[in-house]
């Protein structure tokens, strides 16, 4: 039997239907895929711009071998654009869309058809998205566009309803561990000689294998490692009786930038979900902090009001952050939240 898109783990059923309507020219232009970060969104597009492209006849499509594969994968096909949105903006607003559409309208360059993969779809403005809804409307001929999100619900429906939808999958733990341990070298490498933070990330990445890589990456776990020391001074000068200019010299570490700060303050605010949990109930699974110990010493030393106060004052900010305001004047405010409590 043919083998669709074999580079998407999982989703038989969708990489089925998308590769016999792509062999049999009834192709959507349009289609919405949904699913968390890290669950193989933007490796299905790309398989999808591959078979459109692909320039081999095989038992697998696309053939993954071919220039024109080789080039999508790459990002090197001129005929495949992807649009995301920029990492220190909240939003993709409606001039990137506009010169999107301006370019569906030229002809193709390389190929018969032209794809254009919006990533962060759920963070284009409504101007944007009505932007896009006037293409899709009456698309020019061979051109695909394919929408990436998270987060269905903030798509409109007219955009909806002229897109053919798919939700990724999530895996099952079991499986979770095999296909980790299959494709990267970091994950088989942290199974023997730390059993215990691999099951950590299995667990942490609740279904998604693109998360579960992600988190057994050697690299990035080096990093997270220095953003987990940002958070653990923030949390320690949370203690009742600090002077109050520690915490002002611990959230000046905080990263200036938006995207960083929005996953510093997610790391936040699992510390402080930890420390609230630890306290009601001893056996529960934590996620920020190793040591149960230290957890539940932090947590008596702030005091289960101070930290819901904290999780308040965390969650504003993050509100401030994604509506776009300055990310100086965010942690500023954050920090003086923090003291007052
Ligand atoms: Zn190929």
């Amino acid at each position: 039997m043919k083998k669709y898109f074999p580079r998407v783990f999982g989703n038989v059923q969708i990489s089925d239907r998308i590769g016999t309507a792509i062999e049999s020219g009834r192709m959507p232009h349009a289609f919405l895929i949904l699913g968390p970060d890290g669950s193989g969104k933007h490796t299905l597009a790309k398989e999808i711009a591959a078979a459109v492209n692909c320039g081999r006849l095989g038992n697998s499509l696309p053939c993954g071998v071919c220039s024109a594969c080789k080039r999508i994968y790459d990002g090197n096909f001129t005929d495949v654009k992807l649009l995301e949105r920029p990492k220190d903006k909240a939003t993709v607003g409606v001039n990137a869309i506009k010169d999107f559409r301006e370019d569906m309208f030229l002809s193709a360059t390389e190929s018969d058809h032209k794809i254009y993969i919006i990533a962060d779809a759920e963070c284009m403005t409504v101007e944007a998205q009505n932007a896009l809804l006037k293409v899709l409307e009456e698309p020019p001929s061979g051109v695909i566009i394919i929408l990436l999100s998270t987060e269905g619900d903030k798509i409109l429906t007219t955009i909806k309803s002229r897109a053919q939808t798919v939700s990724m999958e999530r895996f099952d733990q079991s499986e979770l561990s095999r296909l980790a341990s299959e494709i990267s070298s970091d994950a088989r490498e942290l199974k023997h000689s730390s059993p215990e933070k691999f099951a950590a990330a299995i667990m942490g990445a609740d279904g998604r294998l693109g998360e579960a890589i992600r988190l057994m990456d050697k690299r990035f776990s080096e990093g997270l490692e220095e953003e987990r020391s940002v958070i653990a001074r923030i949390v320690r000068a949370l203690r009742r009786g600090t002077p109050r200019a520690e915490l002002i010299s611990a959230t000046n570490a905080l990263p200036q930038k938006r995207a960083e700060l929005l996953s510093e303050l997610e790391l936040l605010t699992s510390a402080i979900r930890d420390m609230v949990a630890a306290r009601r109930d001893g056996g529960v699974h934590l996620i920020f902090f190793s040591s149960r110990e230290e957890c539940l010493a932090l947590a008596e030393a702030i005091g289960t009001k101070r930290l819901l106060d904290c999780a308040d004052a965390v969650l504003e900010a993050n509100g401030h952050l994604t509506k776009n305001a300055n990310v100086t004047n965010v942690i500023a405010s954050l920090t003086a939240r923090l003291n007052s409590n």
